[in-house]
């Protein structure tokens, strides 16, 4: 039988696409990367997913794994390949609320893993613009962060256990429940952060916490980023390090903000410097039941530390959530990050890590490098700043490759020079190829050959993608 005959018998001709049934799996979300792919297969369970990877090896075809198709880096891009959505694996099996713990398939959909927690009065805490869209397998595989990396970690701090279908069509089965298991490697890190090169997850055990029962949200301007750090550790302190997200906003941000999403609104009658969005929350009746004023503890404790902060002068204004409706339009100002930088160009996009300390030091000197290298060349910064995540992007005068290349090896210069990465959370698809290797450590690199090699010899799992050839 031929390929679309051998797929069509593995998952049913209605889920093998060919033609114009394709255009939305093989063009990604900014529309930066547009693919060819051979077909788009939609396996509805494991062993169908095993059978579709054999039949793509018996035909020595690549096969690349998408899910949402939320990924910022062309990670799902392939021109004759097979594209292998895991849409069609949505299922919840269980949520153990005891356990505090859900399984799923991979297709499941972020907000509907939020909704399947927070009936159990649970919480599961990743939670990024894309939610809406993007999905279990393509979160585990990017490792994705998002704004509440400070206080829960990122995606791979949330895995117990995975299931993955290897290149040769075995399934590895390590669905494990456990907080604890020392029986040799721990292969689910192997998975978490591959980006489909090494196999395909098709289900995995999450962690949930317990849904919190209060916020306190602000929004602030603060009067220098080290101030700003300062407010982070004086709330820290008083929470107990329950601050959830730490988001900075500088005033390249609001600017373009006020431009793109009018709607929206700015917090503020002038668009300071440093604009923070600050969120603690607690599961704890006391700090989350209203006083006899009508005051939440929790919030009355933000409040006390950016009234001292604002005596001090560290902060210059600052605004409290009072209502679910004021906190949510906080969230959209950050969360509109990804959508207001579209349609600019040309641009040179960085996704980097700094130690908290340093992101100030960074700043001055990415922006001066910038202006040496093209004066009047713009930037547009928007960052999870209690982890230290800058969406650094420049926008240079020209679009001329050379100097974008210098631009690139200029901020990641200053990136390296303080001990930071290039790559903080979207992965490293195909846009970071080049800042792979240049800045690997080649034997990190060389590692990654071997595993890649070991597990995947005839290069079929996502090809030419994370690792530079
Ligand atoms: C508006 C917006 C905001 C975002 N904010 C954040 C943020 O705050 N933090 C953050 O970390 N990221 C963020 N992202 C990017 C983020 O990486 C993705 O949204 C998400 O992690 C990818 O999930 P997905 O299901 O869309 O995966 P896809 O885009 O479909 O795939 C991503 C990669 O994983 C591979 N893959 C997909 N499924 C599987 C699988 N089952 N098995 C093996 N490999 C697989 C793909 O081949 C590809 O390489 C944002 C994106 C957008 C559009």
């Amino acid at each position: 039988m031929g390929l679309l005959e051998d797929l069509g018998s593995a998952v049913g001709s209605a889920n093998v696409l060919t033609g114009a049934d394709m255009a939305r799996y093989a063009r990604d979300w900014m529309g930066r990367y547009e693919g060819q792919p051979v077909a788009v297969i939609r396996p509805g369970s494991t062993a169908e997913v095993a059978a579709c990877v054999k039949i793509a090896a018996q035909h020595s075809l690549p096969i690349v794994p998408i899910s949402g198709n939320t990924g910022l880096v062309g990670g799902t891009m392939t021109r004759g390949g097979l594209l292998l959505t895991l849409e069609r694996m949505n299922r919840i099996r269980e949520v153990k609320r005891d356990a505090k713990l859900v399984i799923a398939e991979a297709g499941v959909i972020l907000t509907r893993l939020h909704e399947a927690a927070e009936k159990e009065g649970l919480y599961f805490p990743l939670w990024f613009g894309a939610r809406g869209s993007a999905m279990l397998g393509g979160v585990l595989s990017t490792n994705a962060g998002g704004s509440n990396v400070l206080r829960y970690g990122s995606t791979r701090g949330l895995c117990l256990g995975l299931e993955v279908v290897l290149p040769d069509g075995r399934v590895l089965n390590r669905m494990s429940e456990l907080h604890k298991d020392n029986s040799g490697y721990d292969l689910k890190n192997i998975f978490i952060g591959a980006e489909g090169t090494l196999g395909i997850i098709t289900a995995a055990v999450m962690k949930l916490v317990p849904a919190p029962k209060a916020h306190a949200t602000a929004t602030l301007a603060a009067r220098s980023l080290p101030d700003a750090l300062t407010l982070l550790n004086r709330m820290q302190e008083a929470t107990g390090n329950r601050v959830e997200a730490f988001e900075f906003m500088p005033r390249t941000y609001s600017e373009r903000l006020r431009e793109a999403r009018p709607d929206l609104g700015l917090p503020f009658d002038h668009i300071p410097d440093v604009t923070i969005l600050i969120e603690s929350a607690t599961t704890v009746p006391h700090e989350a039941t209203p006083d006899a004023n009508g005051d939440i503890p929790l919030v009355l404790t933000l409040e006390t530390i950016l009234a001292e902060m604002m005596d001090a002068g560290l902060i210059t204004d600052a605004i409290l959530a009072r209502s679910e409706q004021q906190r949510r339009a906080m969230w959209a100002r950050r969360e509109a990050a990804a959508e207001i930088g579209v349609g600019l160009h040309p641009e040179v996009d960085t996704d980097v890590c700094l130690p908290l300390d340093k992101v100030d030091t960074f700043l001055t000197r990415a922006i001066a490098k910038l202006e040496t290298l093209d004066p009047g060349a713009r930037t547009i910064t928007v960052a999870h700043l209690g982890d230290g995540n800058l969406h650094f992007t420049a926008y240079p005068t020209r679009d001329d490759k050379q100097l974008k290349d210098q631009v690139l090896e200029a901020i990641e210069d200053v990136v390296a020079d303080l001990g930071g990465s290039f790559s903080a959370e979207h992965g490293v698809g195909l846009s970071k190829l080049s800042s792979m290797k240049r800045r690997k450590d080649p034997v990190a690199l060389d590692v990654m050959r071997t595993l890649k090699q070991a597990l995947d010899p005839k290069n079929l799992m996502n090809p030419g993608k994370v690792i530079p050839g």
